[in-house]
């Protein structure tokens, strides 16, 4: 039996039906990149997430790279988060300037320590970004304490738990502000690259929304009078007349990016927001599956703290024998994934920062001993039991 770690391929068989007449319908549009498509989605997601503003952006990254510059942070600065994530979280932070500083992870949950970050905070610190990792939320009053305590900003990386919630409030309101990805293989996936950035803080919204389009128009102007405290308008002139071609998108006011949603990706996340619940409960209920097959196996299972509802982004295993079990399921024709192999204070891109194996213990160790077994929705019970029976097989050996 071949069973992938993901396949994205039954979900679109799944969704065909729905989703090529509204492909067919933007490509008629002739309306590609933001508009009305997007603006419903952003309008969708915001009440599915429970926030104010909801701002799609190009790609995740980017929602952490544009997050951390609303936020002011830059240069100089200090940012707490986890080491035991995908790259991109601490890649945005140096993107901008700023400098990652890594706290160690629990090992039950792989989500970042509130203690261990408040030992790394600093007079630089500017903000903690918790990151929530194969789904689960962090510990956010403890974090939301600290950040009360030192002053500092909340960025939540919720880039694997969309559809989420802690002490029943969905992740990506939990902080000052939120980012999450549509890289396909998320639990909300697009055709492409797609991404979000949630707030309930007006001014962050509307400084998130100039960034994301060159700091340019109206919006850009909003931007800039709120960053410095002026009331300027554009000349009443060039805001007039022709729909065609807009002047407006020609006076630039903040340097940003271009890092906008197009129309597709947009209708096409419309129709599979409507399935996501339906899918997270899937997933829910695979790991439920494995949980119970496998508890005595001796393979150490996914902790889920009180409170929290986890949507299982990734199903992630811990062994003393990892390597060799990957291997055996890759035999047995079952895909696994290894998050991560290498944590990120180790990764050569940050040698300069000074870290070592054994700085963050619990991070190392993890890297060298975590494998995620397939729980993605379309799984079928002859799949769990076949795979279960081969995690088994491998442990009673
Ligand atoms: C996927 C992911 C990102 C980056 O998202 P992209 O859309 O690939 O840029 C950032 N952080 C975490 C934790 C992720 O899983």
């Amino acid at each position: 039996m071949n069973i992938p770690l993901l396949d994205l391929k039954i979900q679109y068989q799944n969704l065909k039906a729905e989703l090529e007449p509204v492909i067919g319908e933007v490509l008629a549009s002739g309306e590609y990149i933001l508009g009305k498509q997007v603006l419903a989605f952003e309008q969708e997601i915001a009440a599915y997430l429970g926030v104010k503003y909801a701002i799609s952006v190009g790609n995740g990254t980017d929602a952490l790279v544009i997050a951390l510059k609303a936020l002011g942070i830059g240069e100089g600065d200090e940012v707490i988060t986890s080491p035991f994530t995908f790259f991109a979280t601490a890649e945005s932070i140096a993107a901008v300037g700023a400098i990652p500083v890594f706290a160690d992870v629990d090992e039950h949950t792989f989500n970042i320590q509130p203690e261990e970050s408040r030992k790394k905070i600093t007079k630089r610190t500017k903000a903690i970004m918790p990151v929530h990792i194969f789904g689960q939320p962090c510990k956010m009053d403890e974090i939301n304490q600290l950040a009360k305590e030192y002053g500092l900003h909340v960025i939540e990386d919720a880039c694997q738990a969309i559809g989420a919630s802690y002490k029943g409030k969905m992740a990506g309101g939990l902080g000052d502000i939120a980012c999450f990805s549509f890289f396909p293989t998320k639990n909300l996936g697009c055709a492409g690259d797609g991404g979000l950035i949630t707030t309930n803080d007006e001014k962050l919204a509307v400084i998130c929304n100039a960034i994301r389009q060159h700091g340019s128009g109206k919006i850009g102007q909003a931007a800039y009078n709120l960053l410095n405290n002026t009331e300027e308008t554009l000349d009443e002139t060039v805001d007039s007349g022709n729909a065609l071609y807009n002047p407006l998108k020609y006076y630039n006011f903040l340097i940003g990016h271009n890092s906008r949603l197009d129309a597709l990706q947009a209708a096409i996340l419309r129709v599979k927001l409507r399935y996501l619940d339906h899918w997270n409960g899937k997933r829910i209920i695979n790991a439920r599956y494995y949980n119970e097959s496998l508890k005595d196996t001796g393979i150490k299972l996914p902790v889920v703290e009180d409170h929290v509802k986890m949507v299982y982004h990734q199903y992630v295993v811990a062994s003393e024998k990892r390597d060799e079990l990957a291997a055996f399921l890759s035999n047995k024709g079952i895909g696994t994934g290894i998050y991560y192999p290498v944590p990120l204070h180790l990764q050569k891109a940050f040698k300069g920062m000074g870290y070592k194996e054994g700085d963050l213990p619990v991070s190392d160790y993890l890297s060298k001993r975590t494998v995620a077994l397939p729980v993605y929705p379309e799984l079928t019970q002859v799949q769990l039991d076949y795979i279960t029976a081969c995690v088994k097989e491998f442990m009673n050996a």
